[in-house]
């Protein structure tokens, strides 16, 4: 079997829509924490196991001897995401799994969002299983799908100076996570993934103001100011200085991404930052 952690989440459910376009529904098993949310997966004859990555137990006998795994990183910051990815891995080594996958961040990234990525893929790389990284570079969704206060400002506010990014959409790096799960010699790679064509907050800002006919600029402010905007707006303290940190990042240039290999697993060019501004303006 093909099986996909995270399958619930935005990521998994391209994955999963994308497996189905080439395997046979019951090769596919979706791992869910909730069953209710995967009813139409089940409706269309995928799988579904219900596991937890704080509860080890819930994933004895999810994985079976020659599966391909795809583990989606979850979204639980304040959870020790280090220790939930090794219950999958754990129990995929235990099972003898045929490769993991893992939906890393890029390998340049010094950022600390990126600790739980590296110290997953050690922990990956010393069990022994067959691995493939994807290492995943920045999605348009991160910007588009968070467009209300940008338009009402009339300002994209970050503290990203001239920085640019590879980013890509969902569904792209869906179809590279796909290809790997159902294609041949992927084993022991890994893959730096982004769009493209990278670019700027200005450009962005353009762009933005081009597709809604409103003035919107491009307003960088330093890094201390946007934490304050951030918490300002209502985040929680440690995540604002987790998403300060990433637009430090991009400052640094480490979220543009070069190596081609997204468009090269996908087959096809990424999607351009404008198409996920259309379909985000359009609602
Ligand atoms: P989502 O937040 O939509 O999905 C996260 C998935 O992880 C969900 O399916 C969620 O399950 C699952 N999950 C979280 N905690 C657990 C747990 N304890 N046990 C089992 N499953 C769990 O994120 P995306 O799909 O958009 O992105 C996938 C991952 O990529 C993110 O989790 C994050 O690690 C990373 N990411 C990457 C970004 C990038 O730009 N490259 C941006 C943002 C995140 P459920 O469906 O039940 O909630």
């Amino acid at each position: 079997s093909i099986v996909v952690t995270g399958a619930t989440g935005h990521l998994g459910r391209h994955v999963v829509e994308q497996l189905l376009e080439k395997v046979p529904a019951d090769r596919i098993t979706a791992v869910v924490r909730d069953e209710s949310k995967a009813a139409d997966f089940a409706a269309r004859g995928v799988r579904l196991a219900v596991a937890d990555y704080n509860r080890p137990e819930t994933f004895d006998g999810v994985f079976a001897a020659g599966d391909r795994v795809l583990l989606i990183s979850g979204n639980e910051f304040d959870k020790g995401r280090v220790a939930q990815h090794k219950v999958v891995i754990d129990a995929a080594k235990a099972a003898g799994v045929a490769l993991l996958a893992y939906t890393s961040a890029p390998g340049g990234m010094t950022a600390a969002l990126v600790d739980d990525h590296r110290g997953t893929e050690e922990i990956l790389l010393a069990s022994g299983l067959p691995y493939t990284l994807l290492r995943n570079g920045w999605y348009h969704e991160n910007y588009t799908e968070n467009l209300a206060p940008v338009l009402e400002h009339g300002a994209v506010v970050q503290a990203a100076g001239e920085g640019r990014i590879s980013s890509a959409s969902r569904a792209d790096y869906a179809a590279a996570a796909v290809a790997v799960l159902t294609g041949e010699g992927h084993e022991n790679t890994t893959y730096e993934l982004g769009g493209d064509e990278a670019w700027g907050f200005a450009e962005y800002a353009a762009e933005l103001s081009r597709q809604t006919g409103k003035e919107i600029v491009y307003n960088s402010v330093p890094v201390d100011a946007y934490t304050k905007i951030l918490t300002g707006a209502g985040l929680p303290e440690p995540l604002a200085a987790i998403l300060a940190g990433v637009d430090v990042s991009i400052a640094k240039g480490e979220l543009v991404v070069s190596t081609g290999d997204l468009s090269r697993l996908a087959g096809r060019p990424t999607t351009p930052l404008a198409d996920a501004i259309a379909a985000a303006v359009k609602g």
